[in-house]
């Protein structure tokens, strides 16, 4: 008598009917970092580690408009083989360094099997390019490396093939799973990628885990960064990841998509606007803090703020300056 395998459960629940957003379990990050809570949650520095003070600088500035987790390269998985590969071992040793001086943790890509120990004994987010989501023997790797994981869709892959990555992660023992949407390959060639907005509430209503987006990489250009990240934490993000540099035109990779301090400051403040308006907190510290105070919203003129107020006309307001 022939007896047919038991059918296996999938690690990735999926939600409740109804609020999708409390039915997704937050991944613990550090002890006073957890990514798919109430919160929205910002991870943002440059697309590669290109030395010690431009990445400092970035982390500082990250730091003071609200972001909690400082990204940056130092493994880089470019088209072209010719192209700044990153600094490698030394990124790793940077990034190290800069979290020691600021307190950030730190997300960063692995991209081997054999980097796997040696990355996660520094940063305490571990990516996965959207090049390398569907490498199976490095999803197994990070199912067993005790850090969580951002996994990254791929730029031609399914809904249902991320979700698949994602239990390669979680049944080698790794339930830290991070998703994140960064844009798919359409016919559209003025844009890098196209924004899947509707992927994140599907991904929030399909699984338990947190979904953040990439905005930079979505559109490739500096100037679409804001709109998509006010479009994806209107969409139910639990939070974005940013590409920031000192000076983007100078930029070893990514220099036509990276935002200036000033920008990601303004993208900051517009964000905990839209958060705010889907009751939803940002900790942004003090000084740039919004406000519904009137004198303090006549100071701030922008697009940004008037997009983002129309969308809080009738919204609780509960942001938080930590
Ligand atoms: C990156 O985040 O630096 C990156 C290479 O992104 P993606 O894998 O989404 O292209
Ligand atoms: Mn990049």
């Amino acid at each position: 008598m022939s007896q047919s395998a038991p059918e296996y459960a999938l690690a990735a629940h999926p939600t409740t009917v109804g609020d999708a957003r409390s039915s997704t379990k937050p991944v613990r990050v550090t002890p006073t970092l957890v990514i798919g809570g109430h919160d929205v949650v910002v991870a943002a520095g440059p697309c590669s580690v290109e030395g010690y003070d431009m990445l400092l600088d970035s982390a500082r500035h990250v730091q003071s408009a609200g972001g909690t987790l400082l990204r940056g390269g130092a493994f880089k998985p470019r088209t072209s083989p010719y192209a700044f590969q990153g600094l490698g071992e030394e990124g790793l040793r940077l990034l190290a360094s800069v979290r020691d001086e600021t307190g950030m943790p730190i997300v960063t890509e692995v991209m081997d099997t054999r980097q796997v120990a040696r990355v996660a004994q520094i940063a305490d987010v571990l990516q996965v390019g959207a090049r390398n989501m569907q490498n199976f023997p490095l999803l197994a790797e990070l199912g067993r490396a005790g850090k969580p994981v951002l996994l990254k869709r791929g730029a031609s892959a399914r809904i249902s093939e991320l979700l698949l990555a994602a239990e390669y992660v979680m049944a080698n023992g790794n339930e830290r799973v991070i998703l994140c949407e960064r844009g798919i390959r359409t016919f559209e060639t003025i844009t890098r990628n196209t924004l899947d907005i509707s992927a994140i509430p599907v991904l929030k209503a399909e699984t338990h885990l947190p979904v953040i987006v990439d905005p930079s990489h979505a559109g490739g250009r500096a100037d679409l960064v804001l709109p998509l990240a006010l479009a994806a934490i209107a969409a139910g993000a639990d939070g974005l990841i940013v590409e920031v540099h000192p000076n983007p035109a100078a930029a070893r990779s990514d220099a036509d998509q990276q935002l200036t301090f000033a920008q990601f400051t303004e993208l900051m403040h517009g964000i905990s606007l839209i958060a705010a308006a889907s009751n939803r907190t940002i900790r942004i510290p003090a000084p740039i803090a919004p406000s519904i105070a009137a004198a303090d919203v006549a100071e701030r003129s922008h697009d940004t703020r008037r997009r983002a107020e129309a969308a809080l006309a009738h919204a609780p307001l509960d942001v938080v300056a930590a």
